[in-house]
């Protein structure tokens, strides 16, 4: 199918496929007021939210590092997809049939196959699979689930499945369900090796990994049988335009409301834990699949917690009592850097992770071991501490030292404070005794917190001198060029005299330039898709991040802006640029000795009486107005 889409397929797809809709199966958003809701963003670290999603127009756009776009822009940028890609998609999802056009289309195409056939091979593939847990040779797999406690209704729940010892079914099944050979490659499924395509997973249990929309994308794999050839003990989908794996959490799809719901993320180690855990009644149990939990984890987590501004998200990471359990501990304490969310450790004193805790003490002792957490730098400290004899004073101050070594890395100052008081009553010194050897301590190895490192804006280097956009002097071009976005069935004849010299900083100025190049606010006044549509025009960064926070800003006015509150500040707008150019030639009539350039004078004298007469008239109008 090649060829271009049709140009009103595309604002069909980005009119039926809700912004905020598309937008809040990866952030959890709330209502910000005049239509707009708001949430954290996606795309950069914050701790408050301004990222915002505006339905009415399309658009959203981040006020923190300005992210914006429509609805395929934020696909692309999310799940790092081509725009043909993000348009197949959600019209697959919103039931448009796309149209092509003959032409030269070719340059638009994707390579390899497109993510809904990929999401389609492993949605195949996964009924395939818990199909196959029903036959006999999947024995053991089931047997392996009771011995854990997991039933069938369990095992339908979580879609599980088993994947036949011989090497060819699942590649067969697919070709019979007109899944390409190349697909099944992309999707991950089938590998490629001497003896041409073969299934990836052979006699192994299978736990469907969906993504936060409940499409399954990937696969976990355990090894059951003894003659495994294959030694890992859990296998996993390989990297795909689909999987990837420092992003994927096992069991977001059925933790992600919960999660929002509850402020509140539980990390465990595996998938039978996540399995054990919802089972229990913890519902917002999720888990790494084949690595450690890392940053892009954090940042995903982050997107579903609800941030209540004062009170932010837990996010609760289960480790075993052990010493690699302490020492994940600590690394993720590290890795705190990062995470905004309150972190906390819940430790099971015997060693024992969710399922087999569920196994052994049932569903309550699971509820109890997630509420029975604390916060992650009181057990990392507890476990520095517990290496120190601290009824003796020299052991104390060592104590102390090590522990300061975690005190001047936390970059927030409200735990600092907090940590070094507790820090006190643990060890048993005066506060002021503990705040001198950590001043001390910290003075040594590292420059100490008030030199910790700036926050990324301020290490970005400015793009050019080009004025902040919000700076008061632009107030007007600002709120004038919302109100255009917004309501231009309102702008009517008072836009028509405007021109881009009405716009004093260059990136407004381009603004209204692709404003009038598409027509004119006329041209957008039955069209909901207008301010979208203009940013398809655009290829500068700054002028498509203003479009987007011009169209999702809201408009100043506490009521919904009549005809007359629009043509005010359009004609403010041109009264602006009159005053200007009558400070110019005054300022040009007072260098200019009248007796010698007597000409020259008088037609400048006669330029400023009809700057004047043209200033008053829209000074009128504007009151008028
Ligand atoms: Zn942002």
């Amino acid at each position: 199918m090649a060829g271009r889409i049709r140009d009103d397929d595309i604002a069909e797809v980005r009119e039926k496929a809700r912004i905020d809709e598309v937008v809040s199966s990866y952030v959890a958003l709330r209502n910000a007021g005049g239509g707009s809701q708001k949430g954290l963003c996606p795309f950069h670290d914050e701790k408050s939210p301004s990222f915002h999603v505006t339905p009415a127009r399309q658009f959203f756009h981040c006020f923190g590092c300005g992210e914006g776009g429509d609805v395929f822009t934020f696909l692309m940028k999310i799940d790092g997809v081509t725009f043909i890609e993000a348009v197949e998609r959600l019209a697959d999802k919103y039931g448009v049939q796309l149209r092509r056009e003959d032409g030269p289309g070719e340059l638009q195409r994707p390579r390899g196959p497109s993510r809904s056939r990929l999401v389609e091979a492993n949605r195949l593939a996964q009924e395939f699979y818990a199909d196959a847990l029903a036959t006999p040779d999947a024995l053991a797999a089931r047997q392996f689930l009771g011995e854990r406690g997991f039933d069938r209704e369990a095992a339908e729940t979580f879609g599980l499945g088993f994947a036949p010892r011989d090497g060819e079914a699942l590649l067969e099944h697919l070709r019979h369900r007109g899944i390409t050979d190349e697909e099944s490659v992309a999707a991950g499924l089938v590998g490629t090796g001497q003896r041409g395509y073969y299934d990836r997973f052979r006699g192994r249990l299978l736990w469907p990994i969906r993504d936060s929309a409940g499409d399954t994308i990937g696969f976990g794999a355990r090894r059951i049988f003894d003659d495994d050839r294959i030694e890992a003990k859990y296998l996993n989908t390989p990297e795909t335009t689909l999987y990837k794996k420092s992003q994927v959490l096992y069991g977001i799809d059925l933790a992600r409301r919960e999660i929002a719901k509850a402020s509140q993320a539980v990390v465990v180690e595996g998938y039978t834990d996540v399995m054990a855990c919802h089972l229990a009644g913890v519902g917002t149990a999720v888990a790494s699949c084949g690595t450690a939990f890392g940053d892009d984890h954090a940042r995903v987590l982050r997107r579903f917690l609800h941030d209540h501004d004062e009170f932010r998200g837990e996010v609760i990471f289960t480790f075993d009592g052990d010493a690699a359990g302490q020492a994940a501990a600590i690394k993720t304490f590290k890795g705190d850097q990062n995470f905004v969310s309150q972190t906390y450790v819940a430790v099971e004193p015997d060693g024992l992770d969710p399922c087999d805790l569920r196994i052994q003490h049932g569903d309550a002792a699971v509820r109890e071991l997630v509420a029975r957490r604390v916060p992650l730098y009181r057990f990392v400290l507890d476990n520095v501490l517990s290496r120190y004899d601290l009824d003796r004073a020299d052991a104390r101050v060592d104590a102390l030292r090590e522990a300061a070594g975690l005190v001047v890395s936390i970059r927030d100052k409200s735990k600092v404070e907090q940590f070094t008081r507790e820090l006190a009553s643990t060890v048993g010194m005066d506060i002021d005794e503990v705040r001198t050897v950590l001043r001390r301590a910290s003075g040594r190895g590292s420059r100490g917190q008030g030199t910790a490192p700036a926050p990324t804006t301020a290490e970005r280097p400015a793009r050019d001198a080009v004025p902040d956009l919000r700076d008061p002097r632009f107030a007007i071009e600002r709120e004038t060029l919302k109100l255009v976005l917004h309501l231009p069935a309102l702008a009517g004849v008072a836009a028509s005299d405007i021109d881009a010299d009405d716009f004093t900083h260059p990136t407004y100025r381009e603004v209204w330039e692709v404003i009038a190049k598409a027509g004119g606010p006329d041209a957008g006044a039955l069209d909901p898709g207008w301010a979208a549509r203009l940013r398809d025009t655009v290829t500068d960064a700054a002028v498509s991040s203003a479009l987007s926070a011009l169209a999702v800003e809201p408009i100043l006015s506490a009521k919904e802006p009549e005809t007359a509150y629009v043509h005010a500040h359009l004609y403010r707008l041109q009264e602006l640029t009159a005053l200007r150019r009558i400070a110019e030639v005054k300022g040009r009539l007072q260098r200019t000795n009248p007796v010698e350039h007597a000409t020259e004078y008088n037609r400048m004298f006669g330029e400023l009486v009809a700057l004047e007469q043209h200033r008053r008239t829209l000074r009128d109008r504007t009151m008028g107005a």
